[in-house]
């Protein structure tokens, strides 16, 4: 019988979607869950957008699509690019996927051999050392706790770097954390990063517009275009989760062997997608400053009551939508004979006895920590926190 590679041995499954389908099931057999463990809008597409898609039924967009993307909308990501954060790329220099996770693993696949190390600012989203691991590379982890607001420095990035370090992946406004990084940290992150041309730089900036600091920041102002590839799409700030399209811009050597890659392996995404995403960037970008309002009043509604949780100590995150609290002050304590030992243990006691579904910590870097992702409801995360008071109460 066919056995398992080894390589697909290696990886972890998603932590994310575990928990995802953790949560559903138990809803499926009827119980009332709060589910915050993935972390999606749970807005609708804006209505435009899905016209837009409409229309392209109708117009027959239904053929294979150009690997790369359709020139228009390589073009729309380009004007986004220049229009939200002045920065240059030609149409030729953007390469469109199936949503930002595959952007990323493209680039790691095309960039990274065997025994490469890439390094992490971590805490980080669980995709990333698994993407490192699929292409053979080594992640290497640069820990930032709370006490630095889940940040890295530049003086940590630079102790990091060895001669087989081949990238680093940034992302700000960060998963798990919402940690933002200012102009200033970035800018110091650049001039050490600056030393060391052969480290190629990810940086992925999927949570751009979910940010309650003012404007965004891209690592890209400050290094050299040759060596980054900014990775953005539709996901998020349009709440477009389930239409798949990202893109990365990046240098045309780069986006060639995305493109070889990606025309082995996926082809180029979903034509009608590609239709309503030209659409989401060239269109009003109204509904995407509201949802970033509702996002913000979450933002303090969550950390005003995490802040109440007896042992939960929490950072005030200044974007994406999830909320990282430290929870280690529960290890050791018990429920009847069941022992929380880890976040892991602490996220399923919340989910199966709370019935709050929540992801723990270990598989983003950080086994002291659990996720909350608030892209739900002010009722809802109020009822979640009253559940989460509730059950942590009740471990002795
Ligand atoms: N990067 C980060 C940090 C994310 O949290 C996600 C989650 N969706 C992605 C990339 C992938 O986004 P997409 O849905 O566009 O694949
Ligand atoms: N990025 C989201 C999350 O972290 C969606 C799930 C995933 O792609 O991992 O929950």
């Amino acid at each position: 019988m066919a056995q398992i590679s080894d390589r697909v041995n290696r990886l972890a499954a998603s932590a994310t979607f575990a928990m995802l389908q953790k949560s559903n099931e138990l809803s499926a057999q009827g119980v009332d869950v709060v589910n915050m463990s993935v972390g999606e809008p749970d807005f609708n597409t804006p209505d435009y957008v899905k016209k837009a898609a409409v229309d392209a039924v109708e117009q027959n967009y239904s053929k294979y699509s150009p690997v790369p993307g359709y020139m228009w909308l390589r073009k729309a990501c380009s004007d986004k690019l220049k229009r939200e954060n002045n920065l240059d790329y030609a149409p030729a220099e953007i390469l469109v996927s199936t949503g930002a996770k595959q952007s990323l693993c493209n680039v790691i696949m095309a960039i990274i051999n065997p025994g490469d190390e890439v390094l992490l600012p971590s805490p980080c989203w669980v995709s990333y050392p698994e993407m490192v691991k699929l292409a053979g590379g080594v992640p290497v982890a640069i820990r930032a706790g709370i006490d630095q607001d889940f940040k890295v420095t530049a003086e940590q990035v630079e102790a990091a770097i060895t001669p087989k370090t081949k990238a680093i992946m940034i992302c700000s406004p960060s998963n798990p954390t919402g940690s933002v990084y200012s102009r200033e940290e970035l800018e110091s992150i650049a001039k050490v990063l600056n030393k060391y041309p052969d480290v190629f730089i990810v940086s992925d900036e999927i949570y751009e517009h979910i940010n309650f600091i003012g404007g965004h920041q891209s690592m890209a102002q400050f290094v050299d275009k040759d060596r980054i590839a900014v990775i953005n799409g539709v996901s998020k700030a349009y709440a477009m989760t389930g239409w798949r399209i990202g893109f990365m811009a990046g240098p045309e050597w780069l986006v060639k062997a995305c493109n070889k890659l990606q025309g082995q392996y996926t082809s180029g995404t979903c034509s009608v997608a590609q239709k309503a995403a030209q659409v989401a960037f060239d269109g009003p970008q109204d509904d995407v400053e509201k949802m970033r309002q509702v996002f913000q009043k979450r933002r303090d509604l969550i950390v005003s009551l995490a802040k109440e949780v007896p042992g939960f100590e929490v950072n005030n995150p200044q974007g994406a939508f999830y909320l990282f609290p430290k929870c280690d002050s529960y290890f050791g304590k018990r429920y009847g004979d069941k022992v929380i030992n880890s976040a892991e243990d602490l996220a399923m006691y919340l989910l199966e006895v709370g019935h709050v579904a929540t992801v723990g910590g270990t598989a983003f870097g950080s086994p002291e920590c659990i996720r909350f992702s608030y892209a739900t409801s002010e009722d809802k995360i109020k009822e979640a926190f009253r559940r989460v008071k509730e059950a942590l109460a009740n471990l002795k």
